[in-house]
């Protein structure tokens, strides 16, 4: 008796549910706790009027364990006969149609999920790689169900592939938010429409900014279905200064290569000198500080490609448009001087999206405020920068992906 009401409470049981009886498997350290309806209240589960009992199905749920015994829940479901909808199982209180853990396991397991490797989750929770897997398919379904009404204003889209498979996927972020709405398979145009396509017409008018990279599939797309999308579109910060620093390193390599064959070793591993930002320079040790300071004092052609970059660094800083297209015009009439090849490119594709820099100085967007991992088992990581940082297995037909965990989280709501 007092078992039963242990476990009524224990698991939250109400009426019209009562715990029947509760057995105790000592040897398997199980616990089988088995509930009934009272037969009140036989209600359809689709419109919610009052039926009658059809018959009743025997349903076992894993719930959370109790003093470390794995925990099972079952019940004679009723099912009950609308005159509208037919023969339908009525609604427990503890579970979602179709599952086979309790809301309580379901909510425990997106826990460890946050905290812990997909596989960690499973052996510690006792449950299979697929069963958890569910588990996430249900919670993700939940949140996006939820989100269908929410409106987002800030879209980051970046692309990032597999380490060396060459397979890319799109990822969309609701930057304000910090999480991930979107991970699709390529990076071609039609990437970016299945995303699309799921706003309300209201969503797509109510988006403010969208950061990208100046990648032509993406600017489409983002046009076709974004009302006045070229006042949006803003290529930000970060991918900028990627496309710099691309231009900076290939200066590098081929100077490099040109002074080595005159037996000059100067820009031997100085690679990431002329990458890094202030605020690694500065961290440097004394010694490569001082190297380094030598370096972009030569007369060498990667100083100069360096000193042009890091004068772009101070473009981002402006408040209104017309000082801000001012100075870029400035920047760009110099880079394209410098006689330096990749950086004139790098000049030419800034020049054709300057608008779209112009905005994300304006909108004061960006998409770089962090790390997101994504991981393809077995080891192979690579990252994109969008504002996520913890990461945790995630799977879907043609790949295995691992989100950020914050982001899954936030998907989700706290269960
Ligand atoms: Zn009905």
């Amino acid at each position: 008796m007092q078992g039963r009401e242990l476990y009524a409470t224990i698991l939250g049981i109400g009426e019209p549910w009562r715990v029947k009886r509760v057995e105790v498997r000592a040897g398997a350290e199980e616990v089988e706790v088995f509930v009934e309806h009272d037969g009140s209240a036989l209600n359809c589960s689709v419109c919610g009027a009052s039926g009658s009992r059809y018959d009743a199905r025997e349903r076992t749920w894993r719930h959370l364990d109790t003093c470390q015994y794995k925990t099972l829940l079952t019940a004679e479901v009723p099912r009950t006969k609308c005159q509208a909808h037919g023969v339908h199982q009525v609604h427990v209180p503890w579970a979602e149609p179709g599952g086979r853990f309790t809301a309580l396991f379901e909510g425990l397991a997106i826990d460890w999920l946050c905290e812990a490797s997909i596989s960690a989750v499973a052996r510690r929770l006792r449950v299979s790689w697929d069963e958890l897997d569910g588990i996430q398919q249900r919670a993700v379904a939940r949140g996006l169900s939820r989100r269908k009404s929410e409106s987002v204003t800030h879209l980051g889209i970046d692309e990032t592939s597999y380490q060396k498979r060459h397979e890319y996927v799109t990822v969309v972020t609701d930057i304000k938010r910090a999480r991930v709405l979107e991970v699709a398979d390529g990076r071609d145009e039609t990437a970016l429409e299945g995303f699309y396509k799921g706003l309300s017409e209201e969503q797509r008018s109510g988006i403010v900014a969208v950061a990208m990279d100046m990648w032509k599939a993406y600017i489409k797309t983002t046009r076709r279905f974004v009302p006045d999308a070229d006042s949006k579109i803003a290529f930000d910060r970060f991918h900028v200064a990627k496309h710099l620093n691309e231009a900076v390193d290939s200066v590098r390599k081929q100077e490099h290569r040109q002074l080595r064959a005159d037996g000059d070793d100067r820009l031997l591993r100085t690679k990431f000198l002329w990458l890094m930002g202030p605020d690694r320079r500065r961290a440097l040790p004394h010694d490569r500080r001082t190297l380094f300071s030598a370096l972009r004092d030569c007369s060498l052609k990667v100083a100069r490609a360096w000193a042009i970059k890091e004068t772009a660094r101070e473009l981002w800083s402006y408040t209104t448009r017309g000082w801000a297209e001012r100075a870029w015009k400035k920047w760009i009439g110099w880079a394209l001087r410098s006689r330096l090849e990749p950086v004139r490119k790098t000049a030419r594709m800034i020049r054709e999206h300057l608008r779209g820099i112009l905005n994300a100085i304006l909108l004061r967007v960006t998409n770089a405020t962090g790390t997101f991992t994504l991981t393809l088992p077995p080891g192979s990581v690579t990252t994109l920068p969008v504002p996520l940082t913890r990461a945790d297995a995630f799977r879907s037909e043609s790949w295995c992906i691992v989100r950020s965990s914050p982001c899954l989280a936030r998907l989700v709501g706290h269960e």
